[in-house]
């Protein structure tokens, strides 16, 4: 990125795993970029040391009851502040040519939509608004001239090897996966798990939620959804395939045979300078890959018996229509129930498999349709955990 060049960004989901590293490069880039909106759920001190720090203009906290506190943490200073979802949106509407979505879960798709409503380059993290919306989200994008930078690790490597210019030379899209902290466990062996031990990623360092989902390869699931609609292929054309050293972040295979991929250390610092210095490059401070060191790069086919979760959003992209919000609302709810000691680590397919029987629902034709499906089914997953919790 040249030195000239100057991006004006928000970031929505500034304190968690995905904002901060983004912060951690506009810090050393600070050159190139100046802070319109900083957004946070509950952290209002972390919040406002950060819209400090960064001379944002707008900082917004999603829980309302926080304003006050908000409020006197940035008083006498030029930011200014909001509180709920009102506030998110505001957020993502301010002009900034770049907005990082990165919010967790299906909370994030307001804000998102309104930063593609207004024409913006959206750096999507927040997968979950793909998984719950994505038809009508790549519509927006589409009507509004939008431009939708893929930053999950996997999609973003698909993008830097995509010919979209050819695209019916693409025969398959091979997303990888590391297998997370229980890779090649039995099911039955993964009854007594605890959150400590699901969070505790062998290669990547991440939220909770996302964490846990890569413990039970629902990440996966969401992520062969989030590729279906980010590429012009087909449903049949994704495949997954299990990488323990998380060093091949995806490929593409090609009519003649050809695969291409993209390879790094596993630090999400790399796909977020991408989409902040795209169609550009920037500097990165991660560690450089040295295969040499790394020495074997192994494979495997993932096993649908044991991570039950991978094959139920499998079968909910198949589906279409309305399940994979189903799916996604009920990941949420047992997740949520499982890191508060709530619910066993190997209830947590059954709490969505249960949910996706029991909710028989039209697929949605509106964002408000979205939001009625997941409080339905957030609703039923909510019945089902009362029957499994402890
Ligand atoms: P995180 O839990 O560390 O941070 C989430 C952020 O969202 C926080 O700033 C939090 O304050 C905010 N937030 C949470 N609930 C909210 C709500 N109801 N309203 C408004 N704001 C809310 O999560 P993360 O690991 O940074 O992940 C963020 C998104 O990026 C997720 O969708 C995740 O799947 C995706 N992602 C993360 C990684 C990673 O390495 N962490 C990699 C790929 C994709
Ligand atoms: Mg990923």
């Amino acid at each position: 990125m040249s030195q000239h060049q100057h991006k004006r960004i928000s970031i929505l989901g500034a304190t968690g795993s995905i904002g901060q590293s983004t912060l951690d490069l506009i810090r050393r880039n600070s050159i190139n970029f100046s802070v319109v909106s900083l957004t946070a759920y509950s952290r209002v001190e972390e919040l406002a040391a950060l819209a400090i720090e960064f001379g944002a203009e707008l900082a917004v906290i999603g829980d309302e009851r926080l304003l006050p506190d908000l409020k006197a943490a940035l008083a006498g200073t030029r930011t200014a502040v909001a509180a709920g979802e009102g506030g998110l949106i505001e957020a993502a509407e301010r002009d900034a040519e770049i907005v990082m979505a990165a919010i967790v879960g299906a909370a994030g798709l307001r804000p998102t939509m309104a930063a593609v409503r207004r024409g913006a380059t959206v750096a999507l993290a927040n997968k979950e608004c793909l998984v719950c919306a994505g038809d009508l989200l790549m519509e927006e994008v589409k009507a509004h001239g939008a431009t939708l930078l893929p930053v999950d690790s996997e999609h973003n490597a698909i993008f830097q090897v995509f010919d979209f210019e050819r695209s019916c030379g693409v025969e398959k899209i091979i997303l990888t996966a590391s297998g997370g902290p229980f890779r090649g466990r039995s099911f039955e062996s993964l009854s007594t798990v605890t959150p400590a031990e699901a969070v505790a990623h062998p290669n990547w360092d991440m939220g909770a939620k996302i964490s846990v989902d890569s413990a039970t390869m629902m990440n996966k699931g969401l992520e062969i959804i989030e590729a279906y609609h980010l590429f012009p292929i087909e449903k049949t054309q994704i495949e997954v395939l299990v990488h323990p050293q998380s060093v091949i972040h995806s490929m593409v295979e090609y009519a003649d045979g050809s695969v291409l991929a993209q390879l790094g250390s596993p630090d999400m610092r790399t796909p977020i300078a991408y989409s902040l210095a795209w169609p550009e490059r920037m500097h990165a401070p991660v560690k450089r890959l040295s295969l040499a060191e790394i020495g074997s790069l192994t494979f495997e086919a993932p096993d649908l018996e044991v991570f039950r979760c991978l094959k139920l959003a499998m079968d909910a992209m198949m589906a279409g229509g309305a399940a994979p919000a189903v799916l996604n609302a009920a990941n949420e709810v047992a997740v949520e129930a499982f890191l508060a000691n709530r619910l066993r680590f190997v209830d947590i397919p059954a709490i969505v498999s249960d949910t996706l029987t029991s909710c028989d629902i039209k697929a949605p034709q509106s964002l408000s349709n979205v939001f009625e499906i997941d409080k339905m089914a957030r609703r039923e997953a909510a019945q089902h955990l009362a029957k499994r919790a402890h």
